[in-house]
């Protein structure tokens, strides 16, 4: 039995009053958990085991499978994230791709940090696009698929002008190596991209991004990810039809 400090990222009933809880914690990483009665109102483990949720948990080593999750005390109920179905849906997407991208008890201090900024930034943010969109491009980063934006994916040339973008390389293209994939992404996303790299993320949520520019760095984005992933998390249709709901 050990004590961890995690964030719940998804959860789902199990029997008749149980949950699965999936956790991601600081010291193992991805866990799939077992929360048994906290389906009851009254279970002392219900309030813990809420999605978004930052906890420190009580588990229970099992030889395969599930480990039991046992005691549970919150250090963040990220309340605010639910009670706002917009942050909410743009919160379980963030999530949806990290529980997709990584491996069960692989613990990635930079990652666990990711996901607690991505907690705060989705709290606090009023352009929930730009905050997915960041969060985007550090967890490419984090995974080691950061999108390479000052020279060739293929042959290393410092790009100027005349260059595209390729998903499956995941950056900037030279016209001599194109790979046939290519999209145009215009000057002014590609320094929005670079910022994301370089700024502090509170910079970053003060940027005003024209529509077209939110329209071309969600698409650049998608189609990074899309070539990186075997399918489109579910929680991305979710959040696209909430949020075009809002406009
Ligand atoms: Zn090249």
């Amino acid at each position: 039995m050990f004590w961890c400090e995690g964030i719940v990222l998804k959860t789902r009933p199990m029997g008749e009053a149980d949950r699965v809880v999936v956790l991601y914690t600081k010291e193992r990483g991805k866990v799939g958990t077992a929360a048994k009665g906290s389906r009851r109102p009254k279970n002392r483990l219900s309030a813990v085991v809420q999605p978004f949720t930052r906890g420190r948990f009580f588990l229970g080593e099992r030889a395969t499978g599930l480990k039991d999750l046992n005691q549970g005390n919150i250090l963040e109920s990220n309340q605010n994230i639910r009670d706002d179905l917009l942050k909410m849906a743009a919160c379980n997407y963030f999530l949806e791709l990290i529980d997709a991208s990584v491996e069960t008890e692989d613990p990635d201090e930079s990652l666990y940090r990711l996901i607690l900024l991505g907690l705060k930034l989705i709290g606090l943010s009023t352009d929930l696009d730009l905050a997915l969109r960041y969060l985007e491009f550090q967890l490419l980063n984090i995974l080691g698929w950061g999108l390479q934006l000052g020279k060739c994916t293929s042959c290393g040339k410092e790009l100027t002008d005349e260059y595209k973008f390729s998903p499956t390389e995941g950056g900037l293209t030279c016209i001599g190596c194109r790979k046939g994939d290519e999209v145009i992404l215009t000057p002014k996303s590609r320094a929005i991209l670079a910022g994301f790299e370089r700024l502090h993320p509170r910079t970053v949520l003060k940027l005003k991004l024209a529509r077209e520019d939110h329209e071309e760095l969600e698409k650049i984005m998608r189609l990074a990810w899309d070539a990186r992933m075997e399918k489109q998390p579910k929680a991305w249709q979710f959040w696209k039809q909430v949020s075009s709901l809002e406009k």
